[in-house]
């Protein structure tokens, strides 16, 4: 008989929700959780023997051997990065750490600061050997966070388990970035709620039929600092150096693969509504929602008969 295991966990610095349904969903389970670990292992800014902290100790001084597995992000991430024309791109962490350590003091950092800090920001820092397996770093104080796309890629593995260890169906959850594995148990599709940027966490103003696909929604309600009373979100634009003035609340976006969906999420919120559509309509991925800062939702094509609107809004195509 089948059975369905629910758990909750915090790994890579957020919530982990699954839904496992097969005959031995523990194993599957523990098979999970391991490899989850081992992946935070390897791609956490803060962790000292991470393979991002050995690449960015390393910058400006030598080439770095990387795993297959951080190699493929590191690619994906490139992908993304050069069809979004850098709204999206992964060396922007000195200038995530300048405003993560803001919000910290309570202290804007200086124009000058911003500056300065944006010199080493270049998108062409990042230099990958397919054929040694190797990356570098070629500027000094360059460094990469994978705070954009990570998460993703994790939901990506934790349904390729899924799959090989024999579970029939499941839903992953990390930290906003769902993934799932065929239906639910009565055999319709998975629902992921869709968050509202302004309401209590669990407000939901639409929601997303989800079989074998991922939805991962960007916003700027999600994380933020509040530095002298005023918030600033995590999200930033390499063009100013500062949280990204987008025209979104937020963004979701639905796609085959998690690292994908992950990776233009973030990417179609820094470039706004418009230039986000011509991004997502650029690619392979399903669709995306747009919700606006005037409160308005669009869709692109390919979301429409994935959608379901929770309130009696408008919602428009774009
Ligand atoms: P997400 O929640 O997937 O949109 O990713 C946001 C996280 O990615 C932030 O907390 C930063 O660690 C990092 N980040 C911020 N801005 C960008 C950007 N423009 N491109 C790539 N990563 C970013
Ligand atoms: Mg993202």
């Amino acid at each position: 008989m089948e059975i369905m295991l629910e758990a909750q966990d915090f790994i890579m610095n957020t919530g982990v929700e699954q839904k496992i349904i097969g005959h031995a969903p523990r194993a599957i389970y523990d098979a999970v959780v391991k490899k989850l670990h081992m992946l935070e292992d390897m791609m956490s800014f803060y962790r000292e023997k991470s393979e991002t902290t050995r690449l960015n100790r390393q910058a400006g001084k030598e080439a770095v051997k990387l795993s297959s597995e951080m190699m493929f992000v590191l690619e994906q991430a490139q992908t993304v990065a050069s069809l979004s024309q850098n709204a999206f791109h992964i060396l922007l962490a000195p200038l995530v750490q300048l405003w993560r350590n803001a919000g910290a003091r309570n202290q804007m950092p200086s124009q000058d600061e911003i500056h300065r800090v944006l010199t080493l920001c270049g998108s062409d820092n990042l230099v990958l050997d397919k054929a040694t397996g190797t990356a570098y770093l070629k500027q000094e104080g360059a460094m990469i966070d994978l705070g954009a796309i990570g998460k993703g890629f994790a939901a990506d593995i934790c349904c390729d388990l899924y799959k090989e260890l024999g579970a029939s169906s499941a839903f992953v959850n990390l930290g906003g970035n769902v993934k799932t594995l065929g239906t639910r148990p009565d055999g319709k599709p998975w629902m992921v709620g869709l968050q509202h940027p302004d309401k209590a966490r669990g407000n939901s103003y639409g929601a997303i039929l989800c079989t074998d696909q991922s939805v991962v929604t960007s916003g700027a309600y999600e994380r933020y600092q509040v530095i002298d009373g005023r918030k600033y979100h995590h999200i930033i634009s390499g063009q100013t150096g500062h949280p990204s003035e987008s025209d979104l609340k937020s963004v979701t976006v639905i796609a085959d693969h998690s690292i994908q969906a992950d990776a233009l999420s973030t990417a179609a919120f820094v470039l706004g509504l418009k230039k986000g559509a011509d991004l997502i309509y650029n690619t392979s991925c399903t669709g995306a929602v747009f919700f606006t800062a005037a409160n308005e939702i669009y869709l692109t094509k390919g979301m429409k008969p994935f959608f379901r609107l929770a309130e009696q809004v408008k919602c428009y195509e774009i």
